[in-house]
């Protein structure tokens, strides 16, 4: 039983549906997965049911940006109630500092006379600007021959530190893993071997956190080992899943990464007594 714990759909920066993702999954012979979108969960209003429909295990997740000294961390959420209020406020606050971040990035394609406005990106992607992210940008620029490849695009323009990035505001990891433990679920450092910041990953690994994503889909199994002893070490749990996205990043194949049945088991337990906990509230 091979469970996937990182992936993204169209509500986010994903290239597939909810139920076209589920299907991939059910074809991968996987057994279940968490859905990992940036910033929302609102993947999770027809997710359970279609999840359901397929005979696939599903639970709740979520990838946050947030920043560390002004560095960008993905945080990834595991096992909160979908329907807790103030962790929806508190994603709700993580869209609006993305929407922000987009306006600024729109700025300095202005200034450079690149043509790319707030409505085309709406409108090609059908989604609100606080739901926009780096990869929408990437294939409009494609699309406007801005931009020759995806590649082109992040090297040129996107990527950290580049002509139109902005780094923005976001939570930072410490407010991130709050907001998480609020609502009783876990908090794992996402892909943390593409952390090329010893500091960093000595900050973050002395922080608050219940694991940290040890298998990867691009991770060498050497890589793999160093991120097992650490969170043993630790006493974290070891999650794991491919980052698929879709075609745009085909090394990151749904299934490519995985946990097993015990590793999943823990955190759906935790997800029902969130939801039982709900329901008597
Ligand atoms: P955003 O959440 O808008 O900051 O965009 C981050 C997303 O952009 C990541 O999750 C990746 O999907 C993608 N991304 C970030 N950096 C690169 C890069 N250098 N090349 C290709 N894709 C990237
Ligand atoms: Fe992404
Ligand atoms: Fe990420
Ligand atoms: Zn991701």
């Amino acid at each position: 039983m091979r469970y996937d714990l990182h992936c993204h759909t169209v509500h986010s920066d994903g290239e597939k549906t909810v139920s076209e993702l589920l299907d991939i999954a059910k074809n991968a012979n996987l057994a279940g997965l968490s859905i990992t979108d940036h910033d929302t969960i609102s993947a999770y209003d027809e997710a359970f049911e279609l999840a359901k429909e397929r005979s696939l295990e599903i639970i709740s997740g979520t990838e946050i940006s947030c920043l560390h000294n002004q560095k960008p961390v993905h945080i990834l959420a595991y096992s909160f109630c979908t329907k807790d209020e103030k962790f929806n406020l508190f994603i709700k606050e993580c869209q609006r500092m993305r929407y922000e971040r987009n306006i600024e990035m729109l700025k300095l394609f202005a200034e450079r006379k690149i043509s790319i406005t707030f409505e085309e990106l709406e409108e090609r992607f059908n989604k609100k600007m606080h739901a926009i992210g780096r990869p929408h940008f990437a294939k409009l620029l494609i699309e406007k021959e801005v931009a020759s490849s995806f590649y082109d695009a992040f090297n040129r323009y996107l990527a950290d530190g580049k002509k139109c990035f902005v780094i923005g505001r976001r939570p930072s990891v410490e407010e991130a893993i709050d907001a998480v433990h609020l609502a009783n679920g876990f908090a794992v450092i996402a892909h943390p071997h593409i952390i090329h910041d010893s500091s960093l990953e000595k900050e973050l690994l002395e922080m608050n956190f219940d694991g940290l994503e040890g298998y990867y889909a691009k991770m060498g199994p050497n890589r793999e080992q160093k991120w097992v002893a650490i969170s043993k070490n630790k006493n974290w749990m070891i999650t794991g899943g491919s980052d698929f996205h879709g075609e745009s990043k085909p090394i990151n194949q749904l299934g490519s990464s995985w946990v097993s049945q015990e590793t999943f088991n823990q955190l759906k337990v935790r997800q029902d007594e969130n939801e039982q906990l709900r329901a008597h509230q």
